[in-house]
């Protein structure tokens, strides 16, 4: 059972809560939150299941719904119109689209050090600043793009950062590899059915900036599989599930494997880091109950003996379920939820997340073959030297299902 408009109705809200909500909408805002939760429990009661019973993205969808912290919404005052604008870029989708095929042949053919790499690269720098011209020319800046201009946007930024755009490309090329292997080994042993007849010569597949964890299209040629960035530099196991998912139909043992990342830390990470590639952050450290910079101060003291470099600290005004803190390398800089600014949160549990990401800065990020190493084993020892970990741990945990 599919609740119509639910997710789109998620995706409103979390637009919204993204660009801010003006003081004059709050309660609208609130109704239409209440409202949305309402006639979804209105409807399962109607049809006797709970609504975790629901498919996954109505599942989601209401999930994210519930976790809005209605009391403490990121308010915008009146006089900042520009966070009101609203701004979509004309065939931003087109552009995407070519941009996808590029990628594709770049990672079959031709490698990102060739000629077409680069020739990539500048298209997606180009893509980048005709979006920025646009908005520039409407009085706005990327923070109001809404929508599916804000979704390509942040994408193609975020394919340029880092070594982004080689880690999308080894993922596409493994993901390829490991459908081509899974439709041939099926032909010769029988043993699974494949569900639909998959042309591996004209599949298309891609990694895109979307809400669903895949999409696909398949029976009519040519094919196409999207799966969702977050699963960028995911292990072979869990593409793999997505791929029996996909070619040999849904079971509940491969739909937990992806699940499960989905809700990762990895995962999370990636999405946020693509979020933030627009996001206008708080222009101070002190935040209404915690101060940053009094913050750092105390985690460099006692687990770094003030030998760790100062980065620039922020507070975001992003709302994310389960990531309360992401550290970006290329600009030396720790951002930190504001989800985490509240008086139930106290002061050790954002030492934690400080903690965290600067273990982030500490270890770096490593590439091997493909796959981002980021919480190495020798980070998750170092993590556990906080004093309070399992507390903290624990606080995080419980925050994330009620925020
Ligand atoms: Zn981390």
């Amino acid at each position: 059972m599919r609740i119509r408009g639910l997710v789109k109705a998620s995706h409103k809200v979390r637009d919204q809560l993204t660009i801010g909500i003006p003081i004059n909408e709050v309660p609208q805002f609130k109704q239409y939150v209440m409202g949305s939760i309402q006639t979804t429990e209105k409807i399962c009661a109607a049809a006797k299941i709970k609504p975790n019973q629901l498919p996954l993205p109505s599942r989601k969808a209401y999930k994210y719904l519930k976790s809005v912290d209605l009391k403490h919404l990121p308010i915008v005052q009146h006089s900042t119109v520009q966070s009101q604008k609203r701004v979509s870029i004309r065939q931003i989708r087109s552009q995407h689209q070519q941009i996808q095929q590029q990628i594709a042949q770049v990672a079959h053919h031709s490698g990102v050090d060739s000629t077409s790499g680069q020739h990539l690269f500048q298209q997606i720098r180009q893509t980048i600043q005709d979006i920025e011209e646009g908005c520039d020319r409407k009085g706005a800046t990327p923070a109001n793009l809404t929508g599916q201009s804000r979704q390509i946007y942040c994408w193609l930024k975020f394919l340029l950062s880092e070594d982004n755009l080689p880690a999308h490309i080894t993922t596409l090329q493994q993901f390829h590899h490991l459908v081509q292997l899974t439709v041939a080994q099926k032909k010769s042993s029988l043993s699974g059915k494949i569900k639909q007849p998959i042309n591996i010569n004209t599949l298309t597949i891609e990694l895109a900036n979307m809400s669903p964890l895949y999409r696909c299209q398949l029976g009519k040629a040519p094919g196409v599989i999207k799966i969702n960035q977050g699963f960028m530099g995911a292990e072979d196991a869990v593409l793999q599930a997505l791929i029996d998912s996909i070619v040999l139909g849904k079971s509940p043992q491969t739909t937990s494997i992806f699940y499960e990342y989905s809700v990762s830390e990895e995962f999370a990470e990636l999405l946020l880091a693509m979020e933030l590639m627009v996001e206008d952050l708080t222009d101070t450290a002190q935040g209404s109950i915690h101060n940053l910079d009094q913050v750092f101060e105390a985690v460099n003291q006692t687990y770094f003996k003030n030998t760790m470099s100062k980065p620039k600290l922020s507070w975001s005004r992003t709302y994310s379920q389960r990531k309360f803190g992401h550290y970006e390398p290329s600009r030396d800089r720790v951002v930190m939820g504001l989800n985490l600014d509240a008086k139930r949160v106290p002061r050790y549990v954002v030492e934690f997340v400080m903690y965290h990401e600067l273990l982030h800065k500490l270890h770096g990020h490593r590439l091997q073959n493909g796959r981002w190493l980021v919480h190495t084993p020798e980070f998750r020892v170092d993590e556990r030297k906080f004093k309070q970990y399992s507390q903290a741990e624990q606080h995080l945990r419980d925050l994330a299902r009620t925020s």
